[in-house]
């Protein structure tokens, strides 16, 4: 197999979570629980040849913030363009994006790879405001149309071409997914897509060599789709490449049930959209005061949070992953944090049993039976480090299906009861050989399968006070005297 260089970048859309669209004040919501299809539409966003586009704030607002999390400066002015296409979902033959002069220049983002070992830089070429389409679905041989969908509020992320694999291309995804939740800028959930990514793939002999034709794979919908479908085409351009055909420049969707790209269309070149500036909406100004209240907004950057926990706590990826797990985790984390504990000790208790805990009740940390003040007095009670770790993890079991208080549960256990001596210690272990002779009889038979019997008497009557490590040691010098 040709070894080949690998070039990939990505467009991903994000849907803003803003309360209406972004050129009426329709409501943005699609989702099917909610609403009726066409329930959320009115003359501008159905392209009534009268009706005018008035640009939300909101929107501006929203996709401003998510500028500043990737440390872009603003054009300002900016303004709107028209894009010239017919499609049934695009009634009027036409959508608003930004092309000439976005709002934004100069983006550039960090994020890790390899169980965060290592970290990479992303440039952006591109990300500016548009408005989605209407949805189309299809039924055997019919079309229908939701327009509750369109005009609902886009940001297109384009990147340069710096990814080098699939992995580096899935973990830049990841990055802006969880920038864009952890600040609730967007749901980005892939499944409803709120967050769809286009990949771009273009392979070659070496970096002096010239970027092949590209082809841009749509119709990817996770995470572990991107890297499947980044794959299978770098596999089929190698094959072409090999077989002698020529690569063509074209969009394929992607279907993942088959592991397979079709070939949609041939791409159209930028002239074929007839862009010119939108006549139905002025420029963009950016008043002071709006820039002024973006620079006050504090914003959530994960790869700050991870390069901390990672640099400064010793993190492993293990704590890292449950910990960024979603925003709450994060958040519960450091306010745990800000009380003064210290980072190991409460992401092994997060990373254990709480989120074990999670995981098989399906609930996130917000809704844990135990609230943040009980969690507190057990965090404290471990500080000590008077209660043992055996004993610890039973008052966190506990806790989490009583909701008992940490305190109630050491009393209730004597757990808090002073540690046996060496001395009481031997009087027990001596005790349980007494009552069980025929059982001594076994042990001098076969040893160790029945020892495991006596340190579980012991363990009894000490109530887990005793370490089971020491009682296996005296009671194994004591049998064997
Ligand atoms: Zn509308």
């Amino acid at each position: 197999m040709a070894n080949s260089l690998v070039t990939v970048w990505l467009e991903i859309h994000l849907k803003l979570s803003t309360a209406t669209k972004i050129f009426c004040r329709c409501k943005n919501d699609q989702s099917l629980e909610n609403n009726e299809p066409n329930s959320n539409i009115c003359p501008v966003c159905t392209w009534q040849p009268w009706a005018l586009p008035q640009l939300s704030e909101e929107v501006v607002e929203k996709g401003l913030l998510i500028w500043k999390a990737l440390h872009c400066s603003f054009n300002n002015p900016s303004r709107f363009d028209r894009k010239s296409y017919f499609y049934p979902d695009l009634p009027m033959g036409y959508q608003i994006t930004q092309l000439y002069n976005p709002i934004n220049v100069n983006w550039e983002v960090k994020f890790f790879l390899n169980n965060y070992e290592e970290e990479k830089k992303v440039r952006i070429l591109d990300a500016h405001l548009e408005c989605d389409t209407a949805k189309a679905l299809h039924q055997w041989e019919t079309m229908y149309l939701d327009f509750n969908r369109a005009w609902t509020p886009l940001i297109e992320i384009v990147t340069w071409p710096d990814f080098s694999s699939s992995e580096e291309a899935v973990e830049f995804a990841k990055e802006i997914q969880r920038i864009a939740k952890w600040n609730c800028l967007s749901d980005a959930d892939m499944e409803k897509g709120q967050m769809r990514v286009d990949v771009n793939v273009s392979i070659r002999n070496s970096t002096d060599d010239p970027l092949w034709t590209r082809v841009e794979l749509k119709n990817i919908n996770s995470f572990s789709a991107i890297k499947r479908a980044i794959d299978a085409e770098v596999l089929r351009q190698e094959q072409c490449k090999i077989a002698g055909e020529e690569i063509h420049q074209e969009t394929r969707r992607w279907d993942d049930l088959k592991g397979q790209s079709f070939v949609m269309r041939s791409k159209e070149d930028a002239l074929d959209y007839r862009y010119f500036p939108e006549p139905d909406l002025p420029e963009l100004y950016l008043s002071d005061s709006m820039l002024k209240k973006i620079e006050s907004t504090p914003l959530t950057i994960p790869f700050d949070h991870i390069k901390k926990m990672k640099s400064e706590y010793w993190f492993n990826k293990e704590f890292i992953n449950t910990l960024i797990w979603d925003y709450s985790t994060l958040e519960f984390f450091n306010s745990l944090l800000s009380k003064g504990f210290d980072p190991k000790l409460i992401a092994k208790w997060i990373a254990g049993q709480i989120s074990a805990y999670m995981t098989a009740h399906f609930v996130w940390i917000d809704w844990l039976p135990v609230d943040e003040d009980q969690l507190i007095e057990f965090f404290e009670i471990a500080k000590e480090g008077k209660i043992i770790d055996n004993q610890l993890k039973l008052v966190m079991e506990e806790m989490l299906s009583s909701w008992a208080s940490a305190s109630d549960i050491i009393k209730e256990r004597w757990f808090d009861a002073p540690a046996f001596s060496q001395d009481d210690l031997l009087k027990v272990c001596k005790e349980v050989i007494s009552e069980n002779p025929n059982i001594v009889e076994q042990y001098k038979w076969w040893k160790t399968s029945t020892i495991g019997f006596f340190v579980g008497q012991v363990m009894k009557k000490t109530q887990g006070k005793a370490n089971p490590k020491e009682i296996t040691a005296v009671l194994t010098g004591e049998l064997n005297s």
